[in-house]
């Protein structure tokens, strides 16, 4: 511990105990027991984790939930844009600001630039409510919330919620709907 106290006095990291994991290898017994309850880390396993993800080339595979698997790609796409798994983690420990992970950093890291959609500056417009520029920006862009667009979270039921006819979809709710068609006329 008190080398560790001596790096963060030379480098300014601080050491958070119930972040770190210590391996050992080779040691046991006593010896083992008095290291760990010296160094107070938790003894940790392989594979190493880091953000919760192994940090192994480990693939996508169908018993992973979909966290998971978004979770690998995330991984993946970051190790990608750094261009080796060590300078990711170099890359991503710098993102940490006061103390706080910034995950906007992240964002723009992975974001693709996208050329502008035309109807884009048709939608926003101050003479139009946000809140209605927001759900046709939605839509536009096959996110709003209808429950064809909630087949990842398993969602039972399909059905419109108003007319409990077919499938809820954007095309079902705008035009075609018969309950909510009442409210655009
Ligand atoms: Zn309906």
């Amino acid at each position: 511990m008190e080398c560790l106290r001596n790096l963060e006095e030379c480098l300014g990291l601080m050491v958070s105990p119930t972040k770190s994991n210590i391996f050992l290898a080779g040691v046991r017994g006593i010896v083992r027991e008095r290291i760990l309850e010296g160094i107070g880390f938790e003894e940790g396993v392989f594979p190493v984790r880091y953000l919760g993800i192994p940090l192994v080339p480990m693939k996508v595979s169908d018993q992973d939930s979909y966290l998971m698997k978004r979770l690998i790609i995330i991984r993946d796409a970051i190790v990608r844009a750094y261009g080796s798994r060590e300078r990711a983690i170099s890359g991503l420990s710098k993102m940490v600001i006061g103390g706080r992970f910034a995950s906007g950093k992240v964002y723009e890291l992975l974001r693709v630039g996208r050329n502008k959609k035309s109807w884009m500056t048709t939608i926003w417009k101050n003479y139009i409510p946000p809140r209605f520029s927001f759900v046709v920006w939605l839509t536009c862009g096959n996110r709003l919330t209808t429950k064809d667009n909630l087949v990842l979270f398993d969602h039972p039921d399909r059905t419109c919620r108003f007319c409990k006819g077919p499938l809820e979809s954007k095309q079902h709710i705008f035009f075609s709907c018969a309950v909510v068609g009442g409210i655009w006329m």
